[in-house]
């Protein structure tokens, strides 16, 4: 059976290129990049040089990337060092949008339980943060606003220049999430105006595990991972060599290829919308269409399950998510569809899509193909016995 994979929001395929220069770095890069002697400094050169490829990508100086081990400790970093260099300046509120990954959401609210108070701002239908609902949320008290740049579940773009510049006039300093954006489109901290940037590397045909964080020159964080002197004092633990490695040669080729990407799936990915909603009756987006990233639809099907439906497109060889992976597996309803107001039903009957290198036409004909039969069985399957009869 041919597979199509559509869950790229999820993780990506490791990129032959990238998996070539793990592989020349597992086998000869094996020395401590701490080491003084010519195999720990070789290491070390390969460690920057990737240090550089990450700065570009995001418009950075490669002093201000530290390495982390994925986009989860790059947010926990973000918000647990920010809280501990803020806390004794009385600053003890901070400020997230309802609809953030879990590693920000659940990293605020275990703060919360310590004490801290958290305001998480509400979205609605558009899934867009609006930044007059932000102002009403700042206090003078507020240490830390973290707004994700793109939505996982939903691909919806945050205006972060104008949000950032709201968190700083009340004194607050503003993180962004920007695992759903990095080699997707162009990232450019400045221009956002953010003092601190997450990303993850396997979200962009790089490997699992090994993410960074951006943090703004001069600025005080304190880091979570203590021990060694590695990453300039913030982030202790021998460097995972290969891993930062992978992540620089995926940040490379992301960033040569980005633009044509973008334009080749954004249509595809319309495609994918146009034809699934007109083929199957009572199907919605959901989420604002502008400003979204090229490759990420989620769609809701009345009176389907979308767990069955997941299941059932996947005996197709049709590979899509309920939502985010770590949620997924589990029948708990979306809390991204939930914060944008939408009715139980709906949180429990949408399907992402996320498109990416080696999806063509072809694949995406075939989901169109052979949704309509699959929609139709469900809800046969899920009509009261006597309706049925
Ligand atoms: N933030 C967002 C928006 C994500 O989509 C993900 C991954 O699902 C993460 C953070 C977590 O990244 P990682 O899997 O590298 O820990």
């Amino acid at each position: 059976m041919q597979r199509i994979y559509l869950d790229h929001n999820a993780t990506t395929p490791l990129n032959p290129a990238v998996a070539d220069a793990m592989d020349a770095a597992l086998r000869e890069e094996f020395g401590n990049p701490s080491s003084l002697h010519h195999f720990g400094q070789r290491a070390k050169a390969v460690v920057d040089l990737a240090r550089s490829s990450v700065a570009a990508l995001v418009g950075a100086d490669a002093s201000e990337v530290v390495f982390t081990s994925g986009g989860t400790e790059s947010d926990n970093f973000a918000i647990r060092g920010t809280a501990e260099a803020l806390e004794r300046t009385g600053r003890r509120h901070l400020v997230a949008c309802a609809i953030e990954h879990e590693a920000v959401i659940n990293t605020v609210k275990a703060l919360g339980k310590r004490g801290w108070d958290v305001t998480l701002v509400a979205v609605g239908p558009s899934g867009i943060v609006s930044p007059d609902d932000l102002r009403a949320a700042l206090r003078d008290d507020t240490a830390l606003v973290s707004v994700m740049h793109a939505n996982n579940e939903i691909g919806t773009i945050q205006p972060i220049d104008e949000l950032a510049i709201l968190a700083h006039e009340r004194g607050a300093l503003f993180h962004t999430d920007a695992v759903q954006t990095a080699g997707k489109i162009p990232l450019d901290v400045k221009k956002l105006g953010v003092d601190l940037l997450s990303i993850s590397a396997h979200k962009f045909y790089g490997p699992k595990g090994i993410g960074a964080i951006w943090i703004r020159r001069g600025l005080r964080i304190l880091p979570i991972m203590t021990g060694g002197k590695h990453e300039r004092n913030r982030r202790a633990g021998t460097e995972n060599v290969p891993g930062i490695v992978g992540m620089g040669a995926a940040a490379d080729i992301a960033r040569m290829k980005m633009a044509d990407e973008a334009a080749r799936l954004a249509p595809l990915r319309d495609r994918l919308e146009k034809g699934v909603l007109r083929a199957v009756s009572g199907t919605d987006v959901n989420g604002a269409p502008t400003p979204r990233v090229a490759n990420t639809t989620n769609i809701s099907f009345d009176r389907v399950e979308a767990e069955s439906l997941l299941i059932a497109l996947d005996l197709e060889g049709i590979a899509v998510s309920t939502g985010s992976a770590c949620s997924s597996g589990t029948l708990e309803p979306s809390h991204v569809l939930k914060a944008m107001g939408f009715q139980a039903h709906r949180t429990q009957n949408s399907i992402r899509f996320s498109l990416g290198a080696g999806n063509t036409e072809a694949d995406v004909d075939r989901v169109i193909a052979v949704l309509p039969e699959i929609v139709k069985k469900l809800r046969s399957l899920s009509q009261p016995a006597a309706a049925r009869a």
